[in-house]
């Protein structure tokens, strides 16, 4: 019988037979390690293993083989000293802010930041005793002058949702150190295909893995990346605070990250064509895209970003409402409050992604019922186009 050395109590573990098998040579992708603990050799090893004197793995919430792969890649990516993986876009968010905040401190935040990334900036941290005031971080003076002797962090996205603006990532990092603070980026619209924040100043950049970084919407995971010197503290905080990664989220987002910036450069074409054609037609009042030479960052856009100008389109049907119930109702492109996917997908943002705001706060940023945000995927370019054009035919009717 094959394996026949195996202990039959022990029905997970190779036999003796099948390790040497296995370590005869070695697979050319690194396998999926499901495995919530190592064995140890002896006591002496163990005691080292967790006191970090020797390198190896003991348990999956501390430290795991797909994480650490995950990891370099990304590390890479971002010319980053250090990357950590962790379960979910918030979950970076967290790890960045915990990890280098104590009570007392002060943030400042982006007044067009994600909605769940203000709820725990704002409520969340104030809980702690961590202080915030909302920028906007499109004005810095008006930054430089929010900035306390209590300021240790300033939290920005490098394109913001829905407008797509862009922030001014060295004239923020300037502010940020000449107050002894940090600069976080939120780097999710993005990615490292356009846009290395930490190349530009920022000492800590995150992703939303679930987005287009991993791009084929199976995965929730989230990755910090910055320098050495902030990293033993991340590391202790993402273990005891257990905003751990899984596994199989992080094989999947090897595979997924491989095709980064193909899929980037795919996207980001199709959504300049997007851009061009939505703004000739007579159903849409205007068209958000840092591509276009009109949008009011292109400038800073063609200055820190390479293979394209991102993924996302955001246009205002002229119809308000109606007309973007109308072009969703077309089911030409699937309506999902998410973004990032293979496929190209619709949002609209009054009813989804900032539908906690006041009717006033909307009009402060300029979000209006007819306005729709397009996540464009890496479907052929003529496919796309000829769906949104049947949708704002729809439109029209
Ligand atoms: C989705 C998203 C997040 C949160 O990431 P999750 O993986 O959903 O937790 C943070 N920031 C931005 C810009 C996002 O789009």
């Amino acid at each position: 019988m094959v394996g026949s050395k195996k202990q039959e109590t022990s029905s997970n573990v190779p036999s003796t037979d099948m390790q040497q098998r296995l370590n005869a040579t070695v697979p050319h992708n690194m396998p999926l390690y499901l495995a919530a603990v190592w064995q140890c050799e002896s006591t002496d090893q163990a005691d080292r293993l967790l006191a970090g004197e020797l390198d190896g793995y003991v348990y999956q919430r501390d430290r795991h083989p797909n994480a650490d792969l995950f990891a370099e890649a990304c590390q890479q990516l971002h010319q980053a000293e250090r990357a950590a993986i962790t379960s979910s876009g918030m979950a970076a968010i967290s790890l960045a802010v915990l990890s280098q905040l104590q009570s007392g401190d002060h943030l400042l935040i982006s007044n067009q930041l994600y909605g769940r990334t203000t709820l725990l900036l704002t409520s969340e941290l104030q809980r702690l005793g961590i202080e915030h005031s909302l920028v906007d971080p499109y004005d810095l003076p008006s930054v430089r002058s929010a900035i306390t002797p209590q300021t240790k962090m300033i939290v920005v996205e490098t394109i913001a949702n829905p407008l797509l603006r862009i922030v001014d990532i060295r004239g923020l990092a300037e502010i940020a150190h000449a107050a002894d603070a940090l600069l976080l980026v939120d780097n999710t619209f993005a990615t490292p295909a356009i846009c290395k924040p930490l190349t530009l100043g920022a000492d800590l950049v995150m992703e939303s893995v679930s987005k287009f970084m991993n791009g084929h919407g199976d995965v929730m995971l989230g990755m910090l990346a910055g320098r050495e010197e902030h990293w033993a503290r991340v590391e202790m905080v993402n273990a005891a605070w257990g905003f751990a990664s899984s596994p199989l989220e992080c094989w999947l987002a090897c595979r997924g990250i491989s095709t980064l910036t193909l899929r980037m450069q795919q996207a980001s074409a199709t959504a300049q064509a997007a851009a061009e054609l939505l703004a000739g037609r007579k159903e849409v009042e205007s068209v958000q895209y840092p591509g276009l030479e009109d949008h009011i960052d292109y400038a800073l856009a063609r200055e820190q970003f390479v293979n394209g100008f991102g993924h996302m389109v955001t246009f205002r049907l002229a119809g308000g409402r109606a007309a973007a119930d109308k072009v969703i109702a077309s089911g030409e492109i699937p309506f999902c409050p998410s973004l990032g996917d293979v496929s190209t997908t619709l949002s609209h943002p009054t009813s989804t992604s900032h539908r906690g705001l006041s009717e006033q706060q909307r009009v402060a940023l300029g979000i209006t019922e007819g306005m729709i945000r397009l996540s464009v995927g890496v479907d052929p370019t003529v496919n796309v186009l000829s769906h949104l054009e049947k949708a704002l035919d729809q439109a029209a009717e």
